[in-house]
C-alpha cells in the first residue's frame, strides 16, 4: 500500500491549476459555510464557463431544430452539432466522424449496441463476456437480453488489488463467445484494464469488444484505432461537459450491418405505408428524434476546453493527488483502501472499521467536503470485497494538494465523531 502512496511519477507536465480553476463559477461557491472541496468528479464533473456559455449563446442566438430547415438558424444550428461530431472524432482519433453517435450518455450508448447489435447478431447459447468491475450500467443491458434472447453471461474475475485476472479471461472464451463488454477504466477502484490486449485477445478469439470509456475519457487519452475497439461509449457529464449528451464510437462496417434501435424523425431515407421504410445513412440511423442540441454543443466545447489543458497533464496531475490523498489517509487507523492497482486513476476507494461509509459521507458534507458513498452501481464487485459501500473521493483537474489536506483533516474529524 505504501508504494501506491509514493510510487507516482513526480515528472509532472504542468498544469496552472489556479488558472483552471478559475474557469470554474461553482468552486467559488460555499456549503455549510465552508469552501466547496468537490471530490466527485467520477460521478459528475463540474463544468467550466466555456461550456456554461454555449448553453447562453445557443438559446440567445441560434437555437433551431437540425438537419431540417433551409433557414439560416436551422443552418447555423447544424453546423455546430456537426463540428461537435468532428471534434469527438478527433478526441477518439475516430477514423471518421460518420463512426460517433450522439447518445443522452454512457448508459444509453451501451443499451444501444444490446439493443441493435445484440438482437441482431445473438442467438440463444451465444456468451457475452463483462467483467466483475463493471457498473451497472454495462450488467444490466447484457442481463436483459439475457431474459429476452437466452444469451449466457460470464464474468472476468479480479484478484484482491481490483486488477482483472487476465488468464482467467483467456479461459473463458469459447467457441459462442460473441462480445466482450468492459470498461476502460473502473469506477469504483479506478483499475485501468488493459482494454488494448483484451481487444486483441477478444479478436484473436473470432468476438467484439465494447469498450465503457465513462470513467477514462477525462483522464487520458483514447485512441480508439490504437485500442482497436469495436465499440467504445462515454458521457460528457464526466469530461466537464453538460449531462445530456454522450457518445457511442462504432466501427463504420459494424454501424452500417447493424439495424435501427429507436425509430422516428431524423433517421429515415423515406417513409411509406406502401413500401418498406428505409432509413439514414450512419450515424443519423441511431439518432431518432431531436438530439440534446445545446448539450451536444456545449459537449464539443467541454473536449475543446480538455484538449487545450492536455489530458497529459491532466491525468499526471490527477495522479499527484492520488499519491498525496493515498499517503494522507493511510494514517488513519483501520481505513483501508479498496482498489489498488498499480496505475490506478484518481479514484480512491476506502472503508473504515466502526464507521459506516454513509455516516462518513454525510457528516464530511457538514465540513464542506463533497465524496461518494454507496455502492457506486458496481454491487457485485462491492459484493465480492465483501462491503455494501465505501466511501470514494474522485479527482479532476482543478481539485488542489490543499483541498486533499481539508479532506483528510476532515475525515480524521469526522471519523472521531463517529467510533
Ligand atoms: N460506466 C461507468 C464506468 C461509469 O462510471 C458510469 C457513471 O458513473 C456509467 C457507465 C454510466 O454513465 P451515465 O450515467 O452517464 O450513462
Amino acid at each position: 500500500m505504501t508504494d501506491l502512496a509514493t510510487s507516482t511519477t513526480l515528472d509532472v507536465p504542468s498544469l496552472d491549476v489556479t488558472a483552471v480553476r478559475a474557469d470554474f463559477p461553482i468552486l467559488a461557491r460555499q456549503v455549510h459555510g465552508r469552501p466547496l472541496v468537490y471530490l466527485d468528479n467520477a460521478a459528475t464533473s463540474q463544468t467550466p464557463r466555456q461550456v456554461i456559455e454555449v448553453f447562453d449563446d445557443y438559446y440567445g442566438r441560434y437555437n433551431a431544430n437540425i438537419h431540417r430547415g433551409l433557414h439560416t438558424l436551422a443552418d447555423e444550428a447544424t453546423a455546430a452539432f456537426e463540428g461537435t461530431r468532428e471534434t469527438v472524432r478527433a478526441f477518439l482519433n475516430a477514423a471518421e466522424s460518420r463512426e460517433i453517435v450522439f447518445t443522452r450518455g454512457t448508459t444509453e450508448a451501451i443499451n444501444l449496441v444490446a439493443g441493435a447489435w445484440g438482437r441482431a447478431n445473438l442467438t440463444p447459447g451465444d456468451e457475452v463476456l463483462v467483467s466483475l468491475l463493471e457498473h451497472h450500467s454495462n450488467i444490466v443491458p447484457w442481463q436483459l437480453l439475457a431474459s429476452e434472447l437466452g444469451i449466457v453471461i460470464k464474468v472476468i474475475p479480479v484478484d484482491e488489488r481490483g486488477v482483472l485476472d487476465l488468464d482467467a479471461y483467456r479461459r473463458l472464451f469459447t467457441a459462442r463467445t460473441r462480445l466482450v463488454a468492459v470498461n476502460h477504466v473502473s469506477n469504483a477502484f479506478g483499475t485501468v484494464n488493459p482494454v488494448r490486449e483484451m481487444a486483441a485477445i477478444a479478436h484473436a478469439e473470432g468476438a467484439l469488444i465494447l469498450v465503457d470509456g465513462a470513467q477514462a475519457a477525462p483522464h487520458q487519452k483514447v485512441d480508439v484505432r490504437d485500442i482497436d475497439a469495436d465499440f467504445y461509449a462515454f458521457s460528457g457529464h464526466k469530461v466537464y461537459g453538460p449531462t445530456g449528451a454522450g457518445v457511442l464510437y462504432g466501427k463504420a462496417g459494424l454501424l452500417e450491418a447493424m439495424p435501427p434501435w429507436q425509430g422516428g424523425g431524423e433517421m429515415i431515407r423515406s417513409v411509406s405505408f406502401e413500401t418498406p421504410t428505409t432509413f439514414a445513412a450512419i450515424p443519423h440511423k441511431f439518432e431518432a428524434g431531436t438530439p440534446a442540441i445545446a448539450e451536444v454543443i456545449a459537449l464539443g466545447a467541454a473536449l475543446k476546453w480538455v484538449d487545450a489543458l492536455g489530458l497529459e497533464a491532466i491525468g499526471a496531475w490527477e495522479q499527484r493527488l492520488l499519491a498525496h490523498a493515498t499517503a494522507r489517509v493511510l494514517r488513519i487507523d483501520g481505513l483501508r483502501i479498496l482498489g489498488t492497482a498499480p496505475g490506478k486513476a484518481g479514484v480512491l476507494s476506502f472503508v473504515v472499521d466502526g464507521a459506516h461509509s454513509q455516516d462518513i459521507g454525510l457528516l464530511i458534507d457538514q465540513l464542506g467536503v463533497a465524496i461518494r458513498t454507496g455502492h457506486h452501481c458496481a454491487q457485485p464487485l462491492l459484493t465480492h470485497f465483501g462491503v455494501d459501500a465505501t466511501c470514494r473521493a474522485s479527482f479532476a483537474a482543478y481539485n488542489t494538494l490543499e483541498e486533499v489536506d481539508v479532506f483528510a483533516e476532515a475525515l480524521e474529524r469526522v471519523i472521531g465523531m463517529v467510533r
